[in-house]
């Protein structure tokens, strides 16, 4: 879709007062498709595909993505009120990769992404699954990363045209890895890579898709950190398994 046409459709929709914003292109077949597991939903969108801002460059590396963000980006209001931008965190060949909304306090502060509370509830539900299930992983074996790299103030859900700007480098990001597998942690990471309006209870427990990777959608751990969401946790839990077996075994 042109640019400025999606310029004008989100125009639309944030006057009808929605908030999503899509990060999905058209797929495209590459040798390194994994065999997709069975069930997998399509994405079911209905608002605005946005294509990435410039042609995928070839012979991207993460380092490329990083200086091309700089050390002191200001292409959006974000960078008003941030410490540090949080690009991301783990292994650059990673068979996995988690991605989050933003940073929050703790992540703007170190430069590192889920270092916070959630954070620390991500690693242990990483490195715990995996060592329950005898799969020789641990946290720094998967990449960890967000929609967008600066912390919003307040910890406010990120506005469309953030996610918009900041999404074409986790878009560079995911196609630079190319994981077997992606897990979007919550409902604004879910919004940004599938295009759909539907909230985590819906997404969650069954395979989508990201261009050709399958993504599976779980709970943010901030969710989980709240005492009364049990039931959410052994989901969670279940998610985790999951992709866990899918992407190791
Ligand atoms: N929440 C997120 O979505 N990302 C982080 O990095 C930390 C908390």
């Amino acid at each position: 879709m042109n640019r400025d046409k999606v310029r004008v459709a989100l125009t639309y929709y944030r006057d009808l007062g929605v908030t999503e914003v899509f990060l999905r292109t058209p797929p495209v077949q590459t040798p390194l498709q994994a065999p997709v597991p069975n069930n997998v939903e399509p994405a079911h969108g209905v608002l605005p595909t946005l294509e990435p801002a410039a042609p995928q460059p070839s012979g991207d590396t993460l380092l490329k993505i990083q200086q091309d963000i700089g050390p002191d980006c200001r292409r959006c209001r974000l960078c008003e009120q941030r410490n540090r931008i949080v690009f991301g965190v783990g292994n650059e060949q990673a068979r996995l990769v988690f991605v989050g909304e933003g940073p929050g306090a703790d992540e703007d502060a170190q430069g590192i992404p889920f270092v916070g509370r959630a954070g620390q509830l991500l690693t242990q539900m990483i490195d715990n699954t995996a060592s329950k299930e005898g799969i020789p992983i641990r946290r720094a074996d998967v990449y960890i990363c967000n929609v967008v790299k600066c912390r919003p103030p307040e910890n406010r859900t990120p506005l469309p045209d953030e996610m918009e700007i900041c999404g074409q480098f986790l878009h560079r990001q995911l196609m630079t890895i190319r994981p077997k597998a992606i897990v979007a942690l919550g409902s604004t990471a879910a919004k940004a890579l599938l295009a759909t309006k539907d909230g985590v209870t819906r997404l969650r427990g069954h395979w989508h898709k990201w261009q050709d990777i399958p993504l599976l959608v779980t709970y943010h751990p901030s969710y989980l950190l709240r005492a009364y969401n049990v039931e959410a946790k052994r989901e969670a839990w279940e998610d985790l398994k999951k992709v866990l077996h899918y992407v190791y075994d």
